[in-house]
């Protein structure tokens, strides 16, 4: 049997495999700890659950127009003002089936064969694979001092006639990096100058500790939005706590989303109505539900810093959003599937390996699961990497040894 060629270039997701490994781990009864997780363990917005289920009530669960319903439109016009400051049009926004299909169809619609999309290491584990599918060539771009704060000189370096769109996110996934806003004011300058798309996925955007917030792009251009070349990509996913409704959106200039909207109303038409209807709900909720989880994400954060602090040998870097920490285990095994793995066999900790992020030698290690969790992981690496400690561990009901 015989596949395209794209076939054979596309790695499945290893966040979305090692989320079905821990789940199938759990299910046979395994003691097993999570921390390769990227979803809030909340539950979605008490609002978002009863306007579904009304909707769901009526049976009139139909197509909607590919790009979203008024009201979802709506919403991320009213999202887009109060957090951004700008008010879109209509046919500036779009809802998609996830960010995930926001970012795809944006690549799509600007990227042809041989094409380059530039992103700063560490990326998100999907940017490559998204931008291969686009048949463009995605080209990761490594900060020389070795930082989680990509500078814009190597970016501008690595920018040429070939480039079609930058990738920018943050907070960043996998690091918790937020980016400054000297380097987000230079991007969408350098873009505007050359022409070049600049995506912003958001999607942690409101998810900022220390008192902190992130750059705003739109702030950083006096462009009005059909002239900018910005697109921000964000969703319900994890702010509201809603992974599984698959509600994303693009905001941008109309003509792109445009194409965007033409692209997807042939892939998957429109997301679920259900879902849609649902995620309205939760952004007109005016109850700050991201605020709370928020504090709650900060001291997770906390408590891990610290106990991870405590691991002679690792390196820890503080993230400053999200819920990710990406530690450099290179002390311990410069091959991080390895490491990840052992991790998984000796005292069944989940953690997902740095090299599928650009950066090899590092684990990212999750927060946002039960504290206890949080505390117990932590426990079973130090345990497991600390040469001179007990050759045995209690834990979970098991004793587990070297
Ligand atoms: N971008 C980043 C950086 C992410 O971590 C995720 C994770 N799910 C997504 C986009 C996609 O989110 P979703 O499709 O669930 O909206
Ligand atoms: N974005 C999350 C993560 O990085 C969820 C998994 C995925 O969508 O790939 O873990």
């Amino acid at each position: 049997m015989s596949f395209s060629r794209i076939a054979r270039s596309i790695t499945p997701s290893a966040t979305l495999a090692l989320n079905a490994r821990a789940a199938r781990m759990r299910a046979a009864g395994e003691p097993v700890i999570h921390l390769g997780g990227g979803e809030p363990e909340g539950l979605a917005p008490p609002s978002a659950i009863e306007a579904g289920i009304a909707m769901l009530r009526t049976g009139q669960v139909r197509y909607t127009p590919a790009t979203g319903t008024p009201a979802m439109k709506d919403a991320i016009i009213a999202y887009t003002e109060r957090f951004y400051g700008r008010r879109p049009g209509r046919d500036n926004v779009m809802a998609s089936a996830g960010a995930k299909q926001a970012i795809m169809v944006a690549l799509l619609a600007l990227v042809d064969p041989g094409d380059e999309v530039v992103f700063p290491v560490p990326y998100w584990v999907s940017y490559p694979d998204m931008t291969r599918l686009a048949g463009g060539v995605p080209v990761p771009v490594r900060p020389a001092d070795g930082s989680f704060q990509p500078s814009l000189r190597d970016m501008e370096e690595a920018l040429t006639l070939r480039t079609r769109a930058v990738l920018l996110n943050s907070p960043n996934n996998p690091s918790g990096a937020v980016y400054d806003e000297e380097f987000v004011r230079g991007m969408v300058r350098l873009c505007e100058e050359r022409d070049i798309h600049l995506l912003m996925d958001d999607i942690y955007h409101r998810m900022v500790f220390d008192g902190n917030a992130a750059v705003n792009c739109y702030a950083c251009t006096g462009r009005e939005l059909d002239e900018a070349r910005i697109v921000v990509l964000n969703g319900v996913s994890k702010q509201y706590a809603m992974t599984g409704f698959r509600i994303g959106w693009a905001v941008g200039p109309a003509a792109l989303i445009r194409a965007m909207g033409n692209i997807q109303s042939h892939l998957s038409g429109n997301p679920s109505a259900l879902s849609q209807h649902a995620a309205v709900a939760a952004v007109a909720d005016e109850r700050d539900s991201v605020r709370e989880l928020c504090t709650h994400l900060e001291r997770h954060r906390n408590v891990m810093m610290e106990l991870l602090a405590g691991i002679p040998g690792l390196g820890v870097n503080v993230p400053g959003g999200t819920f990710y920490g990406l530690c450099d285990f290179s002390r311990f095994d410069a091959d991080s599937h390895r490491l990840s793995e052992h991790l998984l066999e000796k005292v069944q900790v989940v953690t997902v390996p740095g090299v599928e992020f650009g950066m090899e030698g590092h684990l990212r290690l999750s927060f946002c699961g039960p504290l206890s969790e949080v505390r117990e992981g932590v426990r079973r690496i130090a345990w497991l990497l600390d040469p001179h400690g007990p050759a045995e561990l209690e834990a979970g009901g098991r004793v587990f040894r070297r």
